[in-house]
């Protein structure tokens, strides 16, 4: 079977070394073939975006550019409505075959899971790998309880070995960066230097888009 390809959603409102960091480990530890970057267009839990989602997309863009291994996919900007994952899922894997397929979502993602749309129908979809997050605890009862002990593995074969179906929790170097901190910073004047690439850092400066309410970003 080919390597999972290891599909990394989120609202990226900015990108930063948590979520690049997360998905170089998942890359390399999980053996994935491929970490997908998939931006949100109008995520369902969020309330309001600060930067517009064609801003949001080129900044993943401009941070992923040029390492292998890190791809980045505007299907979710092309539907129109709130992006839900399972949308994005069965899409993807109309497109993948029999292709792993390997949902990562950081483990505050992963708890809010039961209150996403049609969430029981996710791992009919993908495997859903778990990094951890700073301050998080895996859940032992409910039902996210019992689909850990139904659905999870410590084996990362069997995340290779088909094509759906399993529930990994992988633990991550904990860099304990937030979107929402990087764009309070960056309205108060400071520089996010550090917090993510030079590239990402560089465009948030010009552009304006966290700092200037009237930036087109
Ligand atoms: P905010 O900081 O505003 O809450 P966020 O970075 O959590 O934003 P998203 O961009 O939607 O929000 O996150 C995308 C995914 O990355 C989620 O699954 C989230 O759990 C995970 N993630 C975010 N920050 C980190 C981090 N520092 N380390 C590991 N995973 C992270």
């Amino acid at each position: 079977m080919l390597s999972p390809v290891g599909i990394f959603g989120g609202t990226f409102d900015p990108i930063h070394y948590g979520h690049l960091r997360t998905a170089f480990e998942m890359l390399q530890a999980l053996r994935f073939g491929e970490i997908r970057f998939v931006p949100s267009r109008d995520p369902p839990h969020r309330g309001i975006t600060y930067a517009n989602a064609a801003t949001r997309f080129e900044m993943v863009r401009l941070a992923i550019q040029g390492l292998p291994g890190f791809t980045i996919d505007d299907r979710e900007l092309q539907r129109d409505g709130p992006s839900y994952t399972v949308d994005t899922l069965e899409s993807l894997r109309s497109d993948a075959g029999d292709t792993p397929l390997g949902l990562i979502v950081g483990m505050d993602a992963f708890l809010g899971l039961t209150d996403w749309h049609r969430w029981d129908e996710i791992l009919g979809l993908a495997h859903i790998v778990v990094a951890h997050r700073p301050g998080w605890r895996a859940p032992d009862m409910g039902p996210l309880g019992e689909l850990l002990s139904a659905r999870g593995t410590h084996r990362v074969e069997d995340l290779h070995d088909r094509s759906h179906g399993r529930l990994h929790i992988h633990a991550v170097t904990q860099l304990e960066i937030s979107s929402t901190e990087i764009r309070e910073l960056v309205a108060a004047g400071r520089d996010p230097r550090f917090l993510m690439p030079d590239v990402v850092r560089d465009f948030i400066m010009e552009s304006g888009c966290y700092t200037n309410p009237d930036s087109k970003h």
